[in-house]
């Protein structure tokens, strides 16, 4: 057996394949571009690590000025759910008054990494500040959270791939899969 078939041992099944993962981001391309025609400027803040493979591809597909930053954020908790205490690792490199700001995040679960990082943003005083999700976990909300762009809406399971990762692996994997069970449940 090889290293990689040993490692992917951990996943179950695709649950989002690269293919329409593809397809999501050109839509989602398409609408913000349409939504910020004619601005000057548009800023997008990734939230390291798990957006930066979503922000790469979306970026892309933007046909308005954007320039890009990204945030990084520990959740004071357990590895596979928020606990709602955020700690800032990176801020910004630059300010944000007056910018139009979409905030890019690869998954929302509980709802309490986006709320609080809003809230953060908002206190900045930016031009207008919108939210782009790729995955969510509705089931799982503890708090109401405004999206402006959702990818897919996906049950209540452990993802791993296209920028998610478990323990740090599995970033790399262009499709989204199902991490099995009793892998997390060993910690
Ligand atoms: P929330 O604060 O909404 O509960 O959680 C948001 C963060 O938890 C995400 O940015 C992500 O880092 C992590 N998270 C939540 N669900 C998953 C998941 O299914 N897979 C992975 N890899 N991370 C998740």
């Amino acid at each position: 057996m090889t290293g990689v078939e040993v490692v992917h041992s951990d996943l179950d099944r695709v649950l989002v394949p690269a293919h329409e993962i593809e397809a999501k981001v050109a839509e989602l391309g398409r609408r913000i571009s349409q939504d910020y025609a004619g601005i000057r400027q548009l800023l997008a803040v990734g939230v390291l690590k798990g957006s930066a493979v979503f922000m790469a591809d979306l970026v892309r597909v933007i046909s308005v000025p954007v320039s890009f930053d990204f945030m990084a954020v520990a959740s004071y908790g357990q590895l596979s759910s928020s606990s709602g205490v955020v700690r800032i690792l990176k801020d910004l490199d630059q300010t944000i008054e007056d910018q139009h700001v979409l905030l890019v995040e690869d998954i929302v679960d509980t709802g309490l990494t986006l709320n609080y990082l809003l809230e953060t943003l908002r206190t900045r005083n930016p031009a207008s500040l919108r939210v782009c999700v790729l995955l969510d976990k509705p089931s799982r909300r503890k708090i109401e959270v405004p999206v402006d762009y959702l990818g897919f809406v996906i049950p209540d399971e452990f993802v791993v791939g296209y920028g998610l990762d478990y323990n740090e692996f599995y970033r790399n994997l262009p499709d989204v899969w199902v991490l099995k069970p009793a892998v997390y449940q060993k910690k």
